[in-house]
């Protein structure tokens, strides 16, 4: 991006008006730019669309054992990260399958 375009893209930002209409256009065509009308319907609708899927979806859990990093440099020290241990995911995962018994599949 040239430092032109970056000042034409301040002058948007700020909600002034600039003459290059090609600029405009391109960024328009691209989905930089849109109305807040248009960009509040969009999100409305994509929201509802939400709703609808997140009811008919399964349950689905994402459980984070920890968040130990699969790198192992040498000079990490992020090892305090890595604190649950393995009796309490082994309760934690026996908490899940009473709480959902007769819902998930096995
Ligand atoms: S320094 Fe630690 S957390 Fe960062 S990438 Fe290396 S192993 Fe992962």
């Amino acid at each position: 991006m040239s430092v032109a375009d970056a000042e034409k893209l301040e002058l948007i930002r700020k909600d002034e008006k600039i003459s290059d209409h090609e600029f405009t256009r391109e960024l328009t065509e691209k989905g930089y730019l849109i109305e807040e009308s248009e960009e509040s319907r969009l999100y409305r609708n994509r929201y509802l669309d939400f709703i609808d899927s997140r009811d008919k979806d399964e349950i689905q859990i994402f459980f984070v054992t920890n968040y130990s990093c699969n790198f192992a440099c040498t000079y990490c020290y992020q090892d305090q990260y890595n604190i649950l241990i393995r009796s309490l995911i082994m309760r934690l995962l026996m908490h899940f399958s009473v709480m959902f018994k007769g819902i998930c599949r096995a």
